[in-house]
């Protein structure tokens, strides 16, 4: 079940001189972006001067807000006409999204590592795929399609077709193995049960590669009891292609980082410091061979920890926890993100709202509420009802365009919402895990 057996069980100190290799080169790549240009001239830093994997520690780290900055051109490395596709990550910062650009050898790349996660789950070119996630935009549906192609399975893409039709379409074609996302699992086995199929006994699934959004191990026995097959979970993060940066082994504790690909590191997001192997911090990462757009030492702000022990399944390559958290406020509501810093910017345009302003999150069987509580001024509240519903309305309008679902605004007095230690409390969330 290996798709490239020499590299995904290197010896680890042959790895580790590829990674030097493939480091040199990548800072080289990125010293042509506008951005690492600046960065290495203004530190003085001359990439043919890297020895160390060790040297890295002396490059600063990349930032979102560095990609906001720099959108949308400044982090690419290549001339304009070598791009072949661009993508974007799910939130909206400043009305925009972040955009990440690919050479024709990175698409390929990606897709080698997308084929090379699939197969190490047993896939093969007698599987029937339907993936379920979005096609376009987002780098979910074409990243799982290229690899599967690759593979030669017979691919459905069906991206986000109703639920009935992709019952239909897995009982047409004989589906083996789904791309999907842990909640519409869950959503889908509904569907199944309101129209008296039992997927168990009643399709060919036997697969699903689950990720996109955080989940518990539960959720995921839930869903392998609910289809009867085996899940894999898959990580990955738009600015790093998307998915193919971490995936399950059979062995399913804990997910290969391809670190022929990535360089990985975690540090403690209070100190930056990098922590030793086994010890919990940020998720920091390094493109070793991407050329449209490298990117140093970025910081995913997801939390996890190495597992230090070898893994069973022979594989060299570092597995990593399951995510367990974020260092920042980003909120994941139906697979898009969502920052408290987005919704501070729109209430900042509208007359009347403020100081503070606060995100409850609720979580009623499979749907997530938001409830916005924001703060008016006291006017407001003398004046008549008429102009409270209104500004409440036009809040509701303004949030609508960049959250998934609508949210519930409710108003309330100026500086009656909680602080803890002097500073605004942004975000509860009440969510509890899917399953628990
Ligand atoms: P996508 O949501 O398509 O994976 P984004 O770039 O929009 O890509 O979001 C990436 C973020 O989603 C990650 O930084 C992480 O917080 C979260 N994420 C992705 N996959 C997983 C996973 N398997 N488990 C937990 N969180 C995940
Ligand atoms: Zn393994």
């Amino acid at each position: 079940m290996y798709w490239e057996k020499e590299i995904e069980t290197i010896p680890r100190e042959s790895l580790l001189e590829l990674q030097l290799t493939r480091l040199k080169e990548s800072l080289k790549k990125a010293s042509a972006s506008p951005f690492y240009g600046k960065v290495f001239k203004e530190m003085g830093f001359d990439p043919s001067q890297f020895h160390s994997i060790e040297d890295l520690q002396s490059i600063p780290f990349t930032t979102k807000e560095d990609l906001r900055r720099n959108r949308p051109y400044g982090f690419t490395a290549v001339p304009k006409k070598k791009l072949i596709r661009v993508h974007l990550s799910s939130e909206i910062i400043d009305d925009r999204a972040l955009a990440v650009f690919h050479t024709a050898d990175d698409i390929d790349q990606w897709a080698d590592v997308m084929a090379r996660s699939m197969a190490m789950t047993g896939m093969s070119d007698n599987d029937v795929f339907q993936n379920m996630l979005p096609y376009g935009l987002l780098t979910g549906g074409l990243g799982f399609h290229y690899g599967a192609e690759k593979i030669g399975a017979l691919v459905i893409p069906a991206g986000v077709e109703n639920s009935r039709r992709q019952i239909q379409l897995m009982q047409d074609f004989e589906t083996t193995v789904i791309h999907i996302s842990p909640i519409y699992a869950l959503h889908l086995s509904v569907v199944f049960q309101e129209i008296g199929i039992d997927p168990r006994k009643h399709t060919h699934l036997k697969t699903a590669f689950i990720g996109a959004e955080p989940h518990s191990e539960k959720t995921r026995d839930k869903i392998e009891e609910l289809f009867g097959i085996k899940v894999f979970n898959s990580y990955g993060l738009s600015e790093m292609n998307g998915p193919g940066v971490s995936f399950e082994c059979p062995a399913r504790m804990g997910m290969h980082v391809w670190e022929d690909h990535f360089f990985v590191e975690i540090i403690d997001p209070n100190t930056l410091k990098p922590v030793s192997d086994g010890q919990p911090g940020e998720l920091v990462l390094t493109t070793l061979l991407r050329q449209g757009m490298p990117l140093l030492r970025y910081r995913t702000r997801d939390l996890t920890r190495v597992i230090p022990e070898p893994c069973k399944c022979g594989r060299t390559h570092k597995r990593i926890e399951r995510i367990s958290g974020r260092t920042d406020d980003m909120m994941i509501i139906k697979g898009v993100n969502i920052y408290p810093s987005q919704i501070e910017k729109k209430l900042a345009n509208l007359p009347g709202t403020g100081p503070n302003f606060m995100i409850i999150l609720e979580r009623e069987g499979l749907n997530d509420h938001m409830i916005i509580k924001v703060e008016v001024q006291k006017e407001f509240f003398s004046g008549n009802l008429k102009q409270l519903e209104n500004l409440r309305q036009k809040i509701i309008e303004a949030l609508k365009t960049d959250i998934p679902i609508t949210p519930k605004v409710k108003l309330v007095e100026p500086n009656t919402l909680a602080k803890i230690e002097g500073r605004f409390v942004r975000v509860i969330d009440n969510r509890k895990d899917l399953y628990f």
